[in-house]
């Protein structure tokens, strides 16, 4: 197989040439304190290296004298997928360099270069397949029947103002936290609806293995869903790359605008509370809350959330917030990846995953460095005194969950605080 590379355009040309090498992006990456080689500008320079190679006379000429190299052993394409896979795109490198270089960007067409040659983690790469032919609906038929039935809500009405966006995902993941939403809608009397199906599994699931004819598929026909039902706004609840995709991206991949606006549901609540249709009751309950690095730094969601969970519990500043947020390290499929969402997933959707010796030891790995990348912050977050840490993105909930943090869903949160 073959090796295609990513065209170079303005904003990769920039990332490609202007690194200087000065590594002040370094203490900014989760996986950076689990390994030093995991540094942004090391992840970066494995695509530098290929660019090189396909776009500079002097890499055409002299390859690894000047830096320029293409994989080509089976342990190189290997080595590869280790470093591009120790990355949750979360965008603290490309705030913290000088220059606006976005490391993780660079990793993600890393990933792109690796699934054109057909590498890249079985999950990932089945589930993209499976989002992209829609295999999901029917193994999750059960399940989404079940959410429904408590749900009581309706379900694919057309014209309603807002459509509740869901993916299997976030069933999976943060049900309770979705049917909390539903109620909160109820409770102010919004006219919305569900969709009929789950909208993906974690759309676009193919973004984060590289997959672009997957995650142009499915952007693609979600958005047709969408706008066959017309809602003014479609509301996530999903804190992690779904929000930035459908609010930014996927106007440039479909090359055009959509007939309804995305917000998150944090902007939804602050705007119910500015018109006083959202009425809550402050408990005695000390709460750190978690950005997400998509929602606070990718997509500009910070003082939302803030605003929602300063009426109903006290909440304590933490160090490393807002657009400074540090990543809990589970981004871009890391958490996914790891377990327990990848054996509930594996389960529910009846996905034969039979590793090789080599992606076994890949997978157990990555799920060592993800739980000390994520120890990191849980200890910040530990020694912050609060209650309880409310999180927004589904797999920031399961690292701090899973290191025996007192952790809730933000939508639950305010829900319980209900009048
Ligand atoms: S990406 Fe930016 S901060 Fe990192 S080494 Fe390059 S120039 Fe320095
Ligand atoms: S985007 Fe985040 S995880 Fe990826 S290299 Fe940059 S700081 Fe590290």
């Amino acid at each position: 197989m073959g090796i295609s590379v990513p065209k170079l355009n303005s904003v990769t040309l920039h990332y490609f040439e202007n690194c200087v090498g000065c590594a002040a992006c370094a203490p900014s990456c989760p996986y950076y304190h689990v390994d030093k080689h995991y540094a942004p500008v090391e992840k970066a320079e494995f695509l530098r290296e290929i660019l090189r190679k396909k776009y500079t006379l002097a890499g055409k000429l002299f390859g690894p004298l000047t830096g320029a190299k293409l994989p080509k052993r089976e342990e190189e394409f290997r080595k590869l997928i280790e470093f591009a896979y120790r990355c949750a795109d979360c965008g603290h490198c490309y705030v913290t360099c000088p220059f606006g270089i976005d490391s993780g960007a660079m990793v993600n067409k890393l990933r792109q270069v690796l699934f054109g040659a057909s590498y890249g983690p079985t999950l990932l790469r089945q589930l993209s397949a499976l989002e992209r032919d829609k295999g999901y609906i029917a193994a999750a038929r059960a399940i989404w029947e079940d959410f429904l039935r408590d749900a009581h809500a309706p379900v694919g009405k057309k014209g309603a103002r807002i459509l509740l966006m869901v993916s299997l995902g976030d069933i999976i993941l943060t049900r309770q936290a979705v049917l909390d939403a539903v109620s909160i809608l109820k409770k102010v009397g919004e006219d919305f609806s569900l969709p009929e199906k789950p909208l993906g599994i974690f759309p676009p699931v193919g973004y984060t293995v590289g997959d672009a004819e997957s995650l142009k598929t499915v952007v693609a026909d979600i958005v047709s869903y969408i706008e066959g039902l017309s809602p003014q706004a479609v509301v996530m609840i999903n804190g992690c790359y779904t929000y930035p995709y459908f609010r930014f991206e996927a106007t440039n991949i479909l090359k055009r605008k959509f007939s309804f606006k995305v917000l998150h549901i944090s902007e939804l609540l602050a705007e119910y509370l500015r018109q006083g249709r959202l009425r809550l009751k402050k408990r005695s309950v000390k709460a750190a809350l978690q950005d997400s690095c998509q929602l606070a730094r990718r997509g500009g969601v910070i003082e939302e959330p803030r605003e929602v969970l300063e009426t109903c519990a006290e909440v304590i500043d933490v160090k490393h917030s807002r657009e400074d947020v540090e990543c809990l390290g589970g981004g871009a499929g890391i958490g996914i990846l790891a377990r327990p969402a990848r054996d509930a997933l594996v389960k529910t959707l009846g996905v034969s995953v039979t590793p090789s010796d080599w992606e076994r030891q890949f997978l157990e790995k990555l799920e060592k460095d993800y739980a000390k990348a994520a120890n990191r912050r849980v200890e910040e977050l530990r020694n912050a005194g609060a209650d309880v840490v409310v999180a927004l993105c589904p797999f920031a909930l399961e690292a701090l969950r899973g290191a025996g943090l007192a952790a809730e869903h933000f939508v639950s949160v305010v829900a319980k605080a209900l009048v």
